[in-house]
């Protein structure tokens, strides 16, 4: 009887966070599907991220089943940073945008549940999806932390987790200028805001195993560069489906060993190809760069571009930003000052919180490093803070390195803006134009 007990207990805990048991599904039959039809070396990153992302996942429900406390963050404040404590970490965006591309009709229904509960429709769905499974008690936060970055999506959409669930809410301010006062400005908030943090879960932070956790980080971000290097070549050792995977690794993974054997099995992968001049697909005939997002709503894209149009999407916004990595030898002050230095450089955060001009010339220096031959720019609803910046690039690289941008208008995490079908249309007849 008492086990009878306890196997409720856990089954009670776990279940405050139900779309992470949904995923876990889905993660383990898609991974068993892949397992099962693909040659054994058909698709590497798909195969080797989701043996990775069942691990943690499965971690993670057995963490809340033991109780642990369950913490929201922006994808902007990464995980590393809070395994100082004992929790399960939840990101905010990843999960709506996991959902989305592994379940049929992805996080749509709990868009529109939070749309109808008068959320406005044209907000970032990276947060509307975990908003309206919150708004539908399939999650149960005990705190989420989130800088003031890096869009107007945040500051309007994570009150609603305050103000409707009574979910504390913590904020660090993430100022927008890049300098020195700025990052020990950050530092200081990050601080705080972890000191805060320990207060509402009854924790004193762990520095000694949060130091552990960012210096596999580190080990991780070092790793990937490799990979980034290696893409310079032609044709690009590396498959279009890394970069989905590796978008789920950044805002997911951060801090866990997991993450680091990712990199480091893609690193092995990539560099044999690289020595015998191998493409994954068929012939690399197009090399695309796309500055901002891929699509979520339908993970097979990148293979059917690989292998249907010998495109390679040598990165996008997830798979280009790299950082300093943090020091964990000196004090804390030093640490915290990394921190905060990394944070204000993290992927869309860097791009989103300053003016355009470096963003411009970061594609301009890529495009002509990495020899593409054009860009796809995702125009996604959610960023109107860079609507404006799409045509200026256009211009920029046709001026200055004379290739062509494809501009898509779309909702990267919904597939009735632009469906499926539509997009790989626009890409197709683009991709004429190009050959
Ligand atoms: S910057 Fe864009 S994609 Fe990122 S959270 Fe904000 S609206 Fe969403």
């Amino acid at each position: 009887m008492k086990n009878g007990i306890t196997m409720v207990n856990q089954s009670k805990l776990e279940n405050r966070i139900i779309p992470y048991k949904m995923l876990n599904q889905a993660v383990s039959t898609t991974y068993e599907l892949v397992e099962k039809i693909l040659p054994e070396d058909g698709m590497p990153a798909l195969r080797l991220g989701l043996k990775y992302i069942n691990t943690i996942m499965t971690d993670f429900i057995k963490k809340a089943g033991e109780g642990l406390p369950i913490i929201g963050y922006h994808f902007a404040f990464p995980a590393d940073y809070l395994y100082g404590f004992d929790c399960v970490p939840v990101c905010i965006e990843a999960v709506s945008y996991f959902i989305s591309a592994l379940l049929p009709d992805g996080s749509e229904p709990y868009y529109d549940l939070i749309t109808n509960w008068g959320h406005p429709f044209h907000t970032c769905t990276s947060q509307k999806g975990t908003m309206g499974m919150t708004l539908d008690d399939l999650f149960k936060f005990d705190a989420i932390i989130t800088p003031t970055a890096p869009c107007d999506n945040t500051y309007a959409s994570y009150p609603f987790f305050r103000y409707h669930k009574n979910i504390p809410l913590i904020t660090p301010d993430l100022p927008f200028l890049k300098e020195e006062k700025s990052y020990i400005y950050y530092g200081e908030q990050l601080r705080l805001s972890l000191e805060e943090l320990g207060k509402v879960i009854g924790q004193e932070i762990n520095y000694n195993k949060m130091k552990k956790h960012i210096e596999l980080e580190n080990e991780s971000n070092k790793t990937q560069l490799e990979i980034f290097e290696l893409k310079k070549a032609i044709p690009c050792p590396v498959e279009n489906m890394f970069n989905a995977i590796s978008a789920a690794a950044t805002t997911f993974m951060s801090g866990r060993e997991e993450k680091l054997e990712f990199y480091r099995d893609m690193l092995q992968i990539a560099k044999l190809r690289y020595n015998n001049k191998a493409h994954h697909g068929t012939e690399e005939k197009i090399r695309s760069i796309w500055p901002y997002m891929i699509i979520f709503f339908d993970l097979s894209l990148g293979e059917w571009l690989d292998r249907e149009l010998g495109m390679s999407i040598l990165f996008d916004i997830f798979n280009y930003n790299f950082s300093d990595p943090i020091n964990t030898k000196s004090d804390l002050d030093t640490l915290f000052y990394g921190m905060a230095k990394k944070g204000m450089e993290l992927p869309m955060i860097k791009q989103s919180t300053e003016f355009f001009y470096p963003f411009i010339d970061d594609c301009v220096r890529l495009a002509k490093e990495f020899s593409a031959d054009c860009f796809i720019f995702t125009s996604h609803l959610g960023c109107k803070q860079f609507g404006s910046v799409p045509q200026i690039l256009r211009e920029a690289l046709r001026d200055e390195v004379g290739i062509p941008m494809l501009i898509i208008d779309v909702d990267v995490g919904d597939k009735r803006m632009t469906s499926e079908k539509i997009f790989k249309d626009k890409i197709t007849m683009f991709a004429q134009t190009l050959l």
